[in-house]
């Protein structure tokens, strides 16, 4: 089973470190990572280094493909809610406490544990 994925950093196998080194005696390479999971960039990189190293190759090109942001943004009543979850009811024995809480005005909502789990439940409008 060779389920592995391929670390896309583009310098991954310029750094030579021990696991890096591969290949039968006499031609060993330093080679790309290649693992069956990684922690960083959602999965494709080996380290913190790799993933920026891949930001300062692309990192311009995919902001401008993505959208450049070119003006600010406001967080607003309308758009500041998220949703948090009171740990301590579960240190006091009581049912955990899922809600929302408005940023700005600090109102909150309660919540069910499905509509806490469901990352599309919102309160905030959309735009
Ligand atoms: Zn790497």
């Amino acid at each position: 089973m060779s389920n592995l994925k391929y670390c896309q950093g583009p310098n991954c196998h310029t750094y030579t470190t021990q696991d890096r080194l591969k290949g039968i005696k006499g031609s060993k390479t330093y080679q790309t990572r290649r693992r069956s999971s990684m922690y960083y960039g959602k999965g494709n990189f080996c380290d913190q280094r790799c993933m920026y190293d891949w930001f300062d190759k692309h990192g311009d090109h995919a902001v401008d493909h993505f959208g450049r942001l070119t003006e600010v943004k406001h967080l607003t009543e309308q758009n500041a809610w998220v949703k948090n979850y009171d740990y301590r009811s579960y240190q006091r024995g009581e049912e955990d406490r899922y809600y929302f809480v408005n940023k700005i005005t600090e109102e909150q909502r309660p919540l069910t544990k499905a509509q806490y789990d469901d990352t599309n439940y919102t309160l905030n409008e959309r735009g």
